[in-house]
């Protein structure tokens, strides 16, 4: 069987309701090795004819043999695999890749083919300068004379190996100089082996081949045959040797390379375009990274520090702002205290022993909380000792007159750089004690103490004490010298969970009012308050997810929009890849992974955002540090890839499904 055998094909096309017979029952045999010229006048079906010998297009009727294998039989995958081991297409108008430099256009077939880089470069670069192009490697086909694009088209062609070239009026845009060049390239082709396919509508030029065949309306008017003493060349050309079929694996390797690279390239050739279409995947992007970030660093602060600082139990303080002026607020007495004691859901009772009163340095006094402190005070008041020490047994056993103050009341009564250590306070009991009728308690004398140690919170938690700091004393030093009463101001009721807290807080209410007679008193439930806190906090997540999402969405779209316009504007080029052989997986992959470059580097960009954001509310408050975790990138990233993924989709397989022909001719 010869190379190519043609039997009773025709190609017809649709002009509305008109049937056009472009190929009207064309029989023919080409035999490998044959120089062919297919001449005829302009509208004859030349080009139609080439489009179907080299597999860009599927004639109508009739059969279509190549190489033994039934070409008309084939789908779009396996003619684009025809196209890549058979074929090497010359056009009239050279249809090099304009954002490609000569080496590259060159190699393109082999990228399709699984040709590493550096093999595929190797080999452009040698058939370039086989071509006399030597010194023309890195010219954009912009900055080649015709001639020498012509030149960069034969090496494409011959780049898997070239066994058919089709050259379709390949002299047609020359001068007569580089027609003369070119012919005598293919005719040097020939004498190697290469089948040469050559359409032309001048006779000087089909003068060249060793066959001529005449094409007239879609028909073959005149055939001279193959010649008679036509030898089949010994092998097949020496050029498919180089071009071995590659692995699955390195294919993909290769095809992903030049995917990720092309879509580089084409999104920094349209830098605006690009910018614009990422703005709405960035917003999205930060949007969705700066919830990460604040619900992580609210959690952080909240449930860490707040929430293991007070959760599990219930304040309870004398007075209440719902009183009427003048009425007193009643303390609360051991019995009453026992009372709450016996309700459910409640482990234990604390009374806190605190008292706020004025404590003087020098000239400086201070509005200070003196607090009665055990061994456990400091863990339960998170806080660290930064100097001196803290209270020993001795200390609690003799009531000494010591004091560890917090770093504020140290702020506020010590000059900055002033030993504090060793220093002595003048406590004055002031405020509330002295206020309380039939208390008089320690009213009026200033109590000497020396400063053993200074505290400062730990971790660096939300501090809830809004006096001018906070003056810790032995426990005993408290009762005895401060405030001797059995009753007192404010109590922690501690919470066993048995009962849920906002139930334990009715019944302690309900308990108290009935002792009291009236609501002097008031409470707070860090549960309830928590759950507050999270309301917002779960609230304002909410809200930027919704942004988030809507951003993203208009993102995406935008995306689509740009990638569509991207198809349109480069149906040129997926035409030429395709006749060179990429599949419809390829052209498909290129553009998806486009998408995603895109995508992602909206990502990035709202991660950028989203980190520059964090960094300014880092820098204006310190109750909140706000972090971009390598969760959130990782998320960014993945969320990013799946939007691309998701709009690229349309118009990947909007660029897969072109026709090779229609691709090629439309400009
Ligand atoms: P030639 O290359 O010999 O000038 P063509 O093969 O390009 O001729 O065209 C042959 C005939 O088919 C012409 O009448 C042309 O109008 C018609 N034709 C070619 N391509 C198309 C097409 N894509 N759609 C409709 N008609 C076409
Ligand atoms: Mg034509």
């Amino acid at each position: 069987m010869a190379l190519i055998e043609l039997v009773g094909v025709a190609r017809h096309y649709q002009h509305g309701d008109i049937d056009v017979p472009a190929l009207d029952g064309i029989s023919l045999a080409i035999e490998a090795g044959e120089y062919v010229a297919i001449v005829g006048q302009s509208g004859s079906g030349k080009s139609t004819l080439m489009n179907v010998l080299g597999c860009l297009d599927n004639p109508t009727h009739g059969s279509f043999h190549i190489g033994g294998q039934d070409a008309s039989q084939l789908r779009a995958d396996e003619l684009a695999a025809l196209r890549r081991e058979r074929f090497g297409f010359i056009f009239q108008r050279y249809h090099l890749l304009p954002h490609l430099d000569a080496r590259a256009n060159a190699a393109l077939p082999a990228v399709y083919a699984g040709l590493g880089a550096n093999a595929r470069s190797k080999r452009a670069e040698a058939l370039l300068t086989r071509l006399g192009l030597a010194d023309r490697l890195h010219h954009r086909p912009n900055a080649l004379s015709g001639g020498q694009q012509q030149r960069v088209s034969i090496a494409r062609a011959l780049m898997n190996g070239g066994q058919i070239i089709l050259a379709d009026e390949p002299t047609g845009a020359l001068d007569s100089a580089s027609g003369a060049e070119m012919l005598r390239l293919l005719g040097e082709l020939n004498d190697k082996g290469h089948t040469i396919i050559l359409v032309t509508h001048d006779p000087s030029v089909a003068a060249h081949a060793r066959r001529v065949i005449e094409l007239k309306d879609g028909r073959v008017l005149k055939d001279s045959g193959t010649p008679a003493h036509h030898s089949l060349p010994a092998d097949a050309p020496q050029e498919l040797a180089g071009t071995a079929q590659t692995g699955g694996l390195r294919r993909l390797q290769v095809q992903w390379r030049e995917a990720v690279l092309t879509a580089w390239q084409a999104l920094r050739g349209n830098r605006l375009r690009t910018a614009l279409s990422m703005l709405g995947i960035s917003i999205g992007i930060a949007s969705v990274v700066s919830i990460l970030a604040l619900t992580d660093a609210a959690r952080g602060s909240i449930e860490k520090d707040v929430r293991g600082f007070l959760s599990g139990r219930i304040p309870v303080w004398r007075g209440n702002p719902a009183l009427p002026p003048g009425a007193v607020a009643r303390s609360f007495r051991p019995a009453e205290l026992d009372a709450i004691r016996a309700l459910p859901g409640v482990k234990d009772v604390n009374v806190v022993r605190e008292l706020q009163l004025t404590a003087r340095h020098r000239a400086r006094d201070a509005g200070v909380t003196a607090i009665g402190s055990d061994a456990q005070s400091l863990a339960a008041r998170k806080l660290k000792l930064v100097e001196g020490r803290y209270f020993n047994a001795l200390d609690q056993a003799g009531s000494a007159q010591v004091v560890v103050i917090d770093d504020k009341a140290r702020k506020s009564l010590f000059k900055s750089g002033q030993p504090a250590l060793g220093q002595t306070l003048l406590l004055t009991p002031s405020g509330l004690a002295a206020e309380v009728p039939g208390q008089p308690a320690a009213a009026g004398a200033a109590l000497p103490m020396t400063v053993i140690g200074v505290v400062e919170p730990d971790g660096g938690g939300i501090s809830l004490n809004f006096s001018g700091g906070q003056v810790l004393l032995p426990l005993s030093t408290f009762a005895r010298k401060l405030d001797p009463r059995l009753d007192t101001d404010s109590f922690n009721v501690m919470l066993d969970f048995s009962v849920p807290p906002a139930r334990v807080r009715e019944q302690v209410i309900h308990r108290l009012k009935a002792l009291h007679g009236v609501e002097d008193f008031d409470s707070w439930n860090a549960e309830e308050e928590f759950q507050k806190i999270q309301n917002v906090t779960a609230a304002m997540a909410a809200l930027f997810a919704g942004v988030g999402a809507i951003a993203l969405l208009v993102g995406g779209v935008g995306v689509m929009n740009i990638m569509l316009v991207s198809v349109t504007e480069r149906t040129r080029e997926i035409g030429i890849r395709m006749a060179v052989g990429a599949r419809q997986g390829d052209v498909r992959l290129q553009f998806l992974i486009e998408a995603v470059v895109l995508c992602c580097l909206g990502g990035l960009v709202g991660v950028g955002l989203s980190w520059l954001g964090a960094q300014g509310i880092n820098a204006v408050q310190t109750q909140l540090k706000v972090q971009v975790s390598w969760t959130a990138l990782a998320v960014a990233f993945a969320v990013s890839s799946a939007v691309g993924l998701l709009f690229g989709t349309l118009p990947a397989r909007r660029a897969a499904a072109l026709s090779p022909v229609e691709a090629l001719a439309r400009e």
